[in-house]
């Protein structure tokens, strides 16, 4: 099988594909800033996970347990799991909406009441390193560091592709040369930083935030105890300047050139995450979105069912 973009989405279906004993082959160029996966907060959330609420929510509801074995089962010392919790009134009908199929959670801190677990808390850069490793341990998986412009560039000896590109597909298609993001420095859009709603999540320090429908900076936002903390650029520059020179892979350009690195989210992405069968042994992962931690090991599971289904009725 090929798998074309090694984010979550296809380092787990090369997980799930390489424990079945199938050959895998990922194209990737490799470069972290291309991804979200490896920038994304690690929630394992069941925000919106409640069956009857939509298509979305029945897909995640379904996804959900799955997720979360998969990553409890995960065991491995430098992988951070740790339970979610979302401190809320049951009196607040907006809470009550999202959380209310939520249990209680036995988690208190002084002065607040009503904590519910909403999900697990993963680190994701020990995650994402430890799974690109044990996938690139097995025999059966190989590694092309390149980007795919064209067919002729995958193996056509594949039985199967899978086209798991992350959200960035549509941005890369964009017709206006000048504002594509170069894969490698990724999402660098200039003069225009404002136009899009961002998250940057330094992983473990904090994160900023600018949402395009509040118009606000955020500094800290939606962190693993469900505290949002709003800031004003003045705030979210001065955590920039002190959390840039941790970042793990070097200075980040200035802020005030109004370059983001990673976490761009579009407005308006469809909220409709599927695994599809395209035909002729073509399949591709999209939709992801904000819960690709918990749809991508339900979607990969699927993946691996249905090409042994194929399998199966093409007989020995
Ligand atoms: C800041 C931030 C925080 C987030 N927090 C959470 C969270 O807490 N919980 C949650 O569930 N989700 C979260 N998300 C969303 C989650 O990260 C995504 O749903 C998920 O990472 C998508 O995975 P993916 O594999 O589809 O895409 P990606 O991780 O973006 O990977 C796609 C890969 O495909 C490669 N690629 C693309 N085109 C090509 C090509 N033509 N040829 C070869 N390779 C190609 C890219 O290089 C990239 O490596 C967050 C996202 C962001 C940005």
């Amino acid at each position: 099988m090929g798998i074309i973009g090694a984010g979550i989405a296809g380092e787990v279906a090369a997980f799930f594909l390489l424990k079945d004993a199938h050959r895998v082959c990922l194209y990737d160029p490799g470069e972290r800033r291309a991804q979200a996966s490896w920038n994304s907060s690690g929630v394992v959330g069941s925000f919106g996970a409640r069956a009857g609420f939509g298509a979305h929510g029945n897909l995640l509801s379904e996804a959900l347990p799955c997720a979360l074995a998969f990553y409890e089962g995960f065991d491995h010392s430098s992988i951070l799991k740790t339970p979610l919790h979302t401190h809320g009134s049951p009196q607040d009908e907006k809470f009550l909406r999202r959380f209310s199929h939520l249990r209680p959670s036995s988690f208190s801190f002084p002065g607040l009441q009503s904590f519910w677990e909403t999900g697990l808390l993963v680190d994701m850069r020990a995650f994402m390193g430890e799974i690109k490793c044990r996938n690139s341990l097995s025999p059966l998986c190989t590694r092309v560091k390149e980007y795919i412009t064209s067919w002729e560039q995958v193996d056509d000896r594949h039985d199967a592709v899978l086209y798991a590109p992350g959200a960035l597909r549509h941005l890369m298609a964009l017709d206006d040369l000048a504002s594509r993001p170069r894969q490698g420095s990724l999402l660098v859009w200039e003069g225009d930083f404002f136009r899009q709603s961002f998250h940057h999540d330094f992983y473990g320090l904090g994160s900023i935030s600018y949402r395009k429908e509040h118009g606000k900076l955020m500094v800290g936002a939606q962190n693993g105890a469900g505290m949002t903390s709003l800031g004003h650029l003045g705030k979210a520059l001065d955590l920039y300047d002190r959390l840039a020179p941790l970042c793990p892979e070097g200075p980040l350009p200035p802020f005030a050139k109004a370059k983001m690195i990673s976490g761009v989210r579009e407005l308006g992405v469809g909220r409709r995450a599927a695994l599809n069968d395209l035909g002729r042994g073509l399949y591709s992962m999209s939709g992801l979105y904000k819960n690709g931690l918990t749809l991508a090991p339900f979607l990969a599971k699927k993946l691996v069912d249905s090409i042994n289904i194929k399998r199966k009725g093409q007989g020995p």
